[in-house]
């Protein structure tokens, strides 16, 4: 490989951290599985250049997307987790992923970089490995979404195609998604080491976690809880964001909540068009355990999970760690519901704080959800002042609320169109650019990812769809 000049200075700069400080049930080295014709989909050049590399070189070498290639520094695992699955344990890990490790980049930050849908490993359970292209396409579309609308969230790199058939309901084209974390440690990964390991381990992961994540409370006497305290306020801070989107994830199992705060696993997730608190796209949530309005209380309970796990490092007196944990999870509440309001403030244009804030946009959700009025649409329609018919009467006390300010209604509206976006990847977009692209035609899907880098820029791809799209099904596991 080295004679090959493809790989002179193709900018990889990998580490391993995780397999190097963790003990050994922690992963399992996995050499991906190659494929018979690899090519690039898409490729995310602003990222690669973001991330170190050589994005004209890397270009050239298609098979690195698929793992037919590895970069020269690559040392490959699997990673092993478990995860509460709709409320049920069970024994997961990356049944068909591999990390290729750590890219450090030249300001010194470190990114997991995995191949997803790149071959069986030994937790795939009755999987083959594989992914199908409009799956991951659909992920690389809506993870950048959420970048650009300043939401944290895993990255996509590349889509590759393998050339090969995944057997689903139908044969459908294979591909492999190239996938960037701030790391891949889960929920699920303190679940796993909690059911199968012993303290030791619990240890060793809680002083990883903390050191990759949180170095700032290193130091801290009881630092295990100033690790619970900080996934706390980073996931009420996603949740907080999602739900100001209108963001449905779909499946907060906890094996799909990343403790470094990111969106991460986007399976049977999409954004809402008509505002409704009960959404629920995913096929197989029948109860909607994980619909829109349930969000902020699934954070909780995961985190309860996770404190279940912590409970032997913040205390070996387990009544005195069940008091400091419960007393997190309760705060994890609190910085919910504060996120929340300060962002709802922001899309209002309010700068200041009235205590009755709070039931003054709950009466705008709550006429939102009788009028079916789209969500994203009507925050943006406010930001011009535009007249609401629906609305008319909160209107006015929204205006005599902005009064009671001293920021002019043009500043007002100012923030509001840097706070209320007027592109999201609306499903029927996505739908289509996914049809197209299985069909062989790309275009479609590189026009509504350039309006998705600039989602507050108007264009025209805010329009909602037509009703007959309204019953919109996503689908988990594909
Ligand atoms: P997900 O629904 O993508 O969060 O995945 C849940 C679990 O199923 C994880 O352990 C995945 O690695 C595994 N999994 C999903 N699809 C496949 C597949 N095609 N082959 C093997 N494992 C899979
Ligand atoms: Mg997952």
């Amino acid at each position: 490989m080295s004679e090959d000049t493809r790989f002179l200075n193709d900018g990889w700069n990998l580490e391993h951290t995780y397999a190097e400080q963790l003990p050994g049930m922690f992963y399992t080295e996995q050499i991906p599985t190659a494929v018979s014709v690899p090519q690039l989909a898409v490729f995310n050049d602003e990222l690669a250049r973001d991330l170190g590399l050589n994005s004209d070189k890397l270009k050239l070498c298609p098979e690195i997307f698929t793992g037919n290639v590895l970069p020269h520094s690559s040392k490959p695992i699997s990673q092993a987790y478990a995860g509460y699955q709709f409320g049920h344990f069970s024994m997961l890990g990356d049944g068909r992923a591999v990390l290729l490790g750590e890219q450090i980049t030249s300001n010194g930050e470190r990114f997991d970089i995995q191949l997803k849908g790149s071959g069986r490993t030994p937790y795939s359970r009755r999987g083959d490995g594989r992914a199908a292209l409009a799956p991951m396409l659909r992920e690389y579309i809506i993870s950048e979404a959420m970048f650009h609308l300043g939401i944290p969230t895993t990255r996509s790199l590349a889509v590759a195609f393998t050339g090969e058939e995944v057997i689903r309901e139908k044969a459908l084209q294979g591909a492999v998604l190239t996938r960037v974390a701030a790391s891949h440690i889960r929920v699920g990964t303190f679940d796993y080491i909690s059911a199968y390991g012993t303290e030791y381990d619990l240890r060793k992961l809680a002083d990883y976690t903390i050191s990759r994540h949180f170095p700032y409370i290193e130091n801290e006497k009881n630092r295990y809880l100033f690790l619970l305290r900080e996934v706390a306020k980073r996931q009420a801070q996603l949740i907080a964001k999602w739900q100001l989107v209108g963001f449905v994830h779909g499946v907060m199992n906890t094996d799909n909540m990343a403790i470094s705060g990111e969106t991460i696993d986007y399976g049977p997730c999409a954004f809402m068009d008509t505002y409704d608190p009960n959404t629920i796209f995913s096929s197989i949530d029948i109860r909607g355990r994980y619909a829109y309005k349930n969000q902020p209380d699934i954070g909780a309970w995961n985190l309860s999970r996770f404190v279940e796990s912590l409970l032997p490092l913040i205390d070996s007196d387990e009544n005195r760690a069940i008091e400091f944990a419960q007393a997190e999870i309760a705060n994890y509440r609190k910085y919910y519901d504060d996120y929340w309001l300060a962002g709802m403030r922001a899309k209002l244009g309010i700068t200041n704080t009235e205590p009755q804030d709070g039931e003054f946009v709950a009466e705008l959700l709550s006429l939102m959800e009788t009028h079916k009025l789209d969500y994203t649409n009507t925050f943006r329609r406010l930001s011009f002042a535009e007249e609401i018919s629906e609305l008319s009467d909160w209107r006015e006390k929204w205006q005599s609320r902005l009064s009671r300010q001293p920021q002019s209604l043009d500043d007002a509206l100012d923030m509001m169109k840097r706070n209320n976006p007027a592109v999201i990847p609306r499903n029927h977009r996505v739908e289509e650019a996914l049809t197209t692209a299985e069909n062989g035609d790309l275009l479609t899907m590189h026009k509504l990812l350039d309006a998705l880098q600039n989602p507050f820029e108007d264009s025209e791809y805010y329009s909602p769809p037509e009703p007959n799209f309204c019953k919109y099904q996503t689908f988990c596991g594909t």
